[in-house]
């Protein structure tokens, strides 16, 4: 029985709300608390109806440490979990060590004025929160978070060494608008407009924006072409699992996004740099953020399906071995349940499990840690039951460019 703090509450962050209400006797309270009071307000009485639980909400800047702090503090939970954008995520760490409470999150840091994805910011954390003897996990949403806990899976039940990581995530939806991102589209937008990067022999390697591509299979959807994109988990992977010789994460694009993401950047709007527009400072992706639709909107009349999963090759016994491990999702089964699109699901149904596995004691310690870190097996277990069930296949054809 404990109480749980959200913060944010977009599209990520109303699945969170849904699935830790699902949960009673693990999450005793709830509340829900982001910048817009209204947003959370809604989202509580939506569950109030469906699901017949009471969440409480709040108004908060997370940018605002004493308010924060301050709120924490009033509600004592036993854990903040966060899902606000990824601007605010040392303040809310910050905001944590002050109160004494443990923290998640699904994205790592990133500053407002640079495109950079990196652990090390948070990583700084490690000592701050072991004095408290707190405990902060990184990366808990799909990708990040359940991609780097089906690779702990790997290495423990199937793999003596680890050698080839492929991470292949697919949106195989249509959400029948001319563009729109199934995420915050800042956050987005910067994510996949920045060089691919991929791990190679102890080193990075970097290419130029969508460089790289191959169509790949995906399980009940068929080839769709991939591109390698830098994702922020190879980062803690290749750490934690340094017998990796390549590790490298694919995304699908449709033709269509592409044409519309390069029009957005060739005439400016995906800059970050703040401007002057009629007297008044704003910045590009942030008024673009304004008029795209809302990642949230998208759920009711979203059709078709999200794959993601891990291809491995690896050591077992002297013997080369291959592991496929991946999960299918459904946009509207995301709706019928959660009144959420699919990439809104996949995120917010990790991040309430390993919100679970953290009050349940499952996943202990102190520190700054990434999802790969702890026994997956509780969490792959928790998968099955809370709307992301996996499949495997072991020693099948990867169909990856090994060379
Ligand atoms: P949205 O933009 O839909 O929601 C973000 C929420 O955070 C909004 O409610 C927003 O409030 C709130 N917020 C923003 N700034 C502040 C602040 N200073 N203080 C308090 N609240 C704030 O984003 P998503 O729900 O799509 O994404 C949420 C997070 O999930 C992001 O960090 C994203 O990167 C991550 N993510 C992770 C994935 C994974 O698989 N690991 C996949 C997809 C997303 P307001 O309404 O007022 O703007």
């Amino acid at each position: 029985m404990s109480k749980i703090l959200i913060i944010g509450a977009g599209g990520v962050g109303k699945v969170v709300a849904y699935k830790c209400a699902q949960h009673p006797s693990i999450f005793s309270e709830i509340m829900l608390a982001s910048r817009t009071k209204s947003k959370c307000d809604e989202i509580a009485s939506e569950i109030q109806e469906r699901l017949g639980r009471k969440i409480s909400t709040a108004g908060v800047d997370a940018e605002d440490t004493p308010a924060l702090v301050k709120l924490i503090k009033e509600f004592q939970p036993k854990l903040v979990l966060n899902v606000a954008l990824p601007y605010q995520d040392l303040l809310i760490m910050d905001a944590c060590l002050e109160a004494g409470v443990n923290y998640l999150d699904t994205a790592n840091y990133e500053p407002k004025e640079e495109a950079k994805f990196e652990y090390k910011w948070q990583w700084d954390y490690e000592d701050r929160f072991k004095e408290k003897g707190l405990l902060a996990v990184l990366g808990c949403g799909f990708d990040p978070g359940v991609t780097g806990v089906y690779t702990a899976y790997a290495a423990k039940h199937h793999f003596d060494e680890i050698h080839y990581l492929d991470i292949i995530d697919c949106n195989a939806g249509d959400h029948g608008k001319a563009f729109a991102t199934n995420f915050n589209p800042e956050i987005n937008i910067r994510e996949v407009t920045q060089k691919g990067k991929y791990w190679e022999n102890g080193a990075w390697q970097i290419t130029e924006p969508h460089e790289i591509h191959m169509p790949i299979n995906y399980p009940n959807i068929g080839p769709k072409e991939s591109y390698l994109i830098y994702h922020e988990e190879l980062e803690s992977l290749v750490k934690n699992f340094p017998t990796i010789k390549r590790a490298r994460f694919w995304m699908t694009f449709g033709q269509e996004y592409l044409t519309h993401l390069r029009v957005i950047q060739n005439i400016g709007m995906a800059r970050i740099d703040p401007i002057m527009y009629n007297g008044v400072e704003i910045v590009p992706i942030q008024f673009l953020k304004a008029v795209l639709p809302d990642p949230g909107s998208l759920g009711e009349n979203y059709t078709g399906e999200t794959s993601i999963g891990c291809r491995i090759l690896g050591i077992k016994d002297g013997k080369p071995k291959t592991y496929y491990v991946w999960n299918n999702c459904k946009h509207q089964d995301a709706w019928d349940e959660t009144r959420s699109q699919g990439v809104s699901y996949t995120t917010g149904v990790p991040a309430m499990i390993g919100a679970m596995m953290m009050l349940q004691g499952q996943w202990a310690g102190v520190g700054v840690k990434n999802v790969e870190e702890f026994n997956p097996d509780p969490f792959m277990d928790q998968l099955n039951l809370c709307g992301l069930p996996w499949e495997e296949v072991i020693n099948g054809n990867l169909e990856m460019d090994y060379k």
